[in-house]
């Protein structure tokens, strides 16, 4: 996790710096730093604990003049949240300034050898490990920063985004990236460099992708240079960015969440545009039809994901095994790559992420993908690791997502997952035409039915003061709607803190029915489906037994509403494409409780969005 920005130039660094690491603190907030090289060649470092605006505040007056900075905004995975650990990190002689993402799995061999020479450690960091290192190798072998950055690097085990700084050597920057993601943005006589593109945006399109052990030289008197970690010379290819500044902007709404919530409809437009054409009644996905033989051949698809995107493979699995005929298994990318799975050329694996950063699907991927298997990513972070490193895929199109919940991802993501299985459904002949047709209307209504859900806010924010004060929660639902079940519970923990387990319903009654008691809110999904009467029992059960029930039902329910302590009527809509609107108002009853709360509803504690360690 973590951002990292960097800045060589003309211009003051200082100001892009801390204004970078503010777009892109939501990768990770719990302390920040800057590392800048003023005209005496001095290297300053301010750090603080806390938000970037806290480092502004220790900042303060101090000398904040340079052409040339780097600047690190940490998520903590070795050593608390504190100054001392906060990123960068000077060496022993504060000749060089280091910050870094990711995380080096063998600093404690490292740090002990250099232990052993004499060198000292401040922080509790892996990072620090790794700026002494490079110190030892330039000092010991007298190498240039580039040389010694290459072999300490060659050392290391683990992920990481660095950017380093010599003050002896203040015309460049030297980067470098393994399994964390690094920008460059390359002006006119200036560079930039980030985590993501967000920071660059306002001023170049021009951006560079690192690979995988590739070291970048960012030096504003000449092209930039990129060599591996080998000594092969690598020609950066230079892409352009699509993105626009208004989109990482809160646009008058109060936290980026609920931006992000309410911009779901035209989202969903954006992602069906030129794939789903009502007019010509069909749904194309060009990755399924320009790998149509080998999808079709597929003995069955391994759904893997993390966290949201793991609810939207669960729906994503009902989908394309009730229209494809495909069994779908549905994995943690942790649990897979470590697990030795049976996987060959015959399989398809669908890698779902919306940073495509995430680690342990990156690693998923690179394991089945060494074991034969096609891999196909669904992503929205458009040129990340994921896109890159699968042989084809589709991106959902929902454009930057800032709020650390996700929410208009997810909803991406499962229409990306129903596209694929329209359009494989079709190829396959498993679907009656009339199905299709029908689905394919109804998929281009779903914006129109989402923003009738968004105009119920007012009453959803009334609806959650009353449960403000609650300590638990529990989330039911069947079928297509028992992952979204689940998506609501971790929506509600990951921003409100309160505890909340998503179930699906008929389970109850095999355990979590002993919580239930007065003070239980009960949040049942009880639309108007195939499901309908088993969940109207499960719903009478819980009734029976004083919980309370908050039920999500199909417009003009005449029963559940009189049972219901609350209800909450949502536009009908065909049973497999309900999660896309009843996943609405499970985002809106978390926000509004976490905004009573007085909580931090986009930068939640202890998390960070895009997950680039394990
Ligand atoms: N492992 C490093 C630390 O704990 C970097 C973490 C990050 O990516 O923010 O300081």
């Amino acid at each position: 996790m973590c951002g990292i920005v960097g800045y060589i130039g003309k211009r003051q660094a200082y100001p892009i710096l801390i204004k970078g690491l503010k777009r892109l603190e939501y990768r990770g907030y719990d302390s920040a730093g800057v590392a800048l090289i003023n005209e005496g060649c001095d290297l300053n470092v301010y750090k603080a604990k806390g938000k970037v605006s806290d480092l502004e505040e220790y900042v303060g007056d101090k000398d904040i003049s340079g052409v040339v900075g780097i600047a690190h905004t940490r998520w903590a995975t070795h050593g608390e949240p504190c100054q001392v650990n906060a990123h960068p990190h000077y060496s022993s002689s504060g000749n060089l300034a280091l910050i870094h993402n990711g995380i080096i799995e063998n600093y404690a061999t490292l740090k002990a050898k250099l232990q052993a020479k004499g060198y000292l450690f401040k922080s509790s960091t892996d990072t620090e490990v790794l700026v002494q290192l490079i110190e030892y190798i330039q000092t010991n072998k007298n190498l240039e920063l580039l040389e010694a950055v290459k072999i300490a690097l060659r050392s290391v085990i683990g992920a990481y985004a660095i950017a380093v700084l010599d003050k002896r050597m203040p015309g460049q920057i030297i980067a470098a990236r393994k399994s964390s993601p690094l920008v460059v943005g390359v002006g006119e006589g200036e560079f930039f460099l980030a985590s993501d593109a967000s920071p660059i945006v306002e001023f170049t399109d021009k951006v560079v992708y690192l690979d995988d052990e590739e070291v970048a030289v960012l030096n504003p008197a000449e092209e930039l240079k990129v060599v591996n970690l080998h000594n092969v010379g690598v020609n950066p290819e230079v892409k352009t960015i699509d993105l626009e500044l208004s989109q990482l902007e809160k646009g008058g709404y109060p936290h980026f969440m609920l931006k992000e919530i309410f911009e779901q409809p035209d989202c969903l437009n954006d992602c069906m545009r030129g794939r789903v054409n009502v007019e010509a009644n069909h749904v194309v996905l060009s990755a399924v039809i320009d790998h149509k033989e080998r999808l079709l051949a597929a003995r069955r698809f391994i759904i893997v994901a993390c966290g949201t995107s793991w609810h939207a493979g669960l729906i994503g699995k009902h989908v394309i095994e009730n229209f494809c005929r495909i069994p779908v298994e549905v994995e943690y990318a942790s649990e897979f790559r470590y697990r030795n799975p049976v996987i060959d050329e015959r399989d398809v694996v669908i890698a779902v992420s919306q940073s495509g950063e995430t680690a342990d699907t990156l690693a998923a991927v690179e394991m089945a993908k060494k074991k034969g298997a096609f891999i196909y990513g669904i992503c929205n972070a458009v040129g990340s690791s994921i896109p890159r490193n699968t042989h084809t895929g589709s991106y959902i199109h929902v454009g930057p997502e800032i709020g650390v919940a996700s929410t208009k991802a997810f909803t991406g993501q499962v229409t990306v997952l129903t596209m694929l299985a329209l359009c494989l459904a079709k190829e396959k002949q498993t679907i009656d035409e009339a199905a299709y047709l029908q689905l394919v209307e109804e998929l281009s209504r779903v914006p129109d039915k989402m923003k009738q859900v968004l105009e119920m806010n007012g009453r959803i924010a009334e609806l959650s003061r009353i449960f403000t004060y609650a300590h638990n929660f529990l989330y039911l639902g069947r079928g297509y709607n028992y992952p979204v079940a689940l998506e609501g519970a971790l929506k509600l923990k990951e921003i409100s803190y309160i505890h909340a387990e998503g179930y699906p319903a008929a389970e109850m009654k095999h355990g979590p029915i002993a919580l239930i008691d007065a003070e239980m809110p009960v949040v049942v999904i009880a639309t108007q489906n195939g499901m309908y009467e088993k969940i109207l029992s499960n719903i009478q059960e819980i009734k029976a037994r004083k919980g309370k029930v908050i039920a999500i039902v199909t417009e003009g329910d005449q029963v559940i509403s009189k049972l219901a302590d609350d209800v909450i009527e949502l536009p009908g809509t065909l049973e497999c494409l309900e999660p896309l609107i009843t996943t609405i108002p499970l985002q809106m009853l978390a926000y509004h409780i976490a905004v009573c709360k007085g909580k931090d509803v986009d930068q939640p504690r202890n998390l960070a969005k895009s997950v680039t360690v394990e």
